[in-house]
């Protein structure tokens, strides 16, 4: 008897391989958060995925039995294929680094739509613009952390709540989850008010230029953000 079967837009998040010709592939899916598939034979090239199973290219698959620590992969066809990303080195490991956020982001069978639009519609952009990796690089996790419901307060001190004036600096801790004002403690990395403001744009999903000072500040804080929330950071 068939088990239920869930369709969804899917990415590719991690693969490994198990046996001597299957292979263990989670998908992140816009339905059902985190799912972890067999793909049965897909390293002896089997023709019922086609290649297909690979990261960076959004998917149309067809699970059976989601709620299953590993489900079974009925069906899985390419969407949208990304081949300037797979072709260029540099947007490549890019892709990999926000995979892999994304993936300690979301959850197994989670409510996790929003994170799956946020970094789909990423991959999209650096597809349509690989050479754009630097400025998205290290803006994009802030969008997965805003959709995945960890946006960061750049408005106000986390602890006493005082609100901090938009053309100040201000001392922020990535842990504690936002900006830190000096009366509540010390926060060793200090952002200036326009780094603020591209942080801001980036939780909304929009990418502003980015000097690498700021990008430098940015990673670090997004890996700080990540270990209070999921508990490791992201390499
Ligand atoms: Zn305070």
């Amino acid at each position: 008897m068939k088990g239920r079967l869930v369709e969804s837009a899917a990415l590719v998040v991690r693969l490994v391989d198990s046996g001597e010709a299957d292979r263990v592939v989670t998908l992140l899916t816009e339905k059902s958060g985190l799912v972890a598939v067999s793909a049965r034979g897909v390293r002896k090239g089997s023709k019922r995925y086609g290649g297909v199973l690979e990261p960076m290219h959004r998917l149309h698959v067809t699970v059976e039995h989601p709620e299953r620590e590993i489900a079974r992969l009925e069906e899985a066809r390419v969407d949208a294929m990304r081949l300037a990303i797979t072709g260029h080195l540099e947007a490549s490991l890019c892709a990999g680094y926000w995979l892999r956020f994304a993936r300690a982001l979301a959850h197994p069978h989670g409510d996790d739509g929003a994170l799956f639009r946020v970094t789909d519609g990423a991959l999209a952009l650096l597809d349509a613009n690989p050479l754009d990796y630097a400025r998205l690089e290290h803006l994009v996790p802030f969008a997965m952390l805003g959709a995945a419901g960890y946006a960061i307060e750049l408005d106000a001190c986390v602890s006493c709540r005082k609100p901090c004036p938009p053309d100040r600096p201000s001392g922020v801790d990535g842990r504690r989850g936002g900006l830190l004002c000096r009366a509540c403690g010390f926060a060793s990395t200090v952002l200036s008010p326009e780094l603020r403001s591209v942080l801001r744009q980036a939780h909304a999903g929009a990418f502003a230029p980015l000097d690498p000072s700021g990008r430098e500040l940015a990673a670090r804080l997004a890996q700080d953000v990540a270990l209070q929330h999921v508990g490791r950071t992201v390499r």
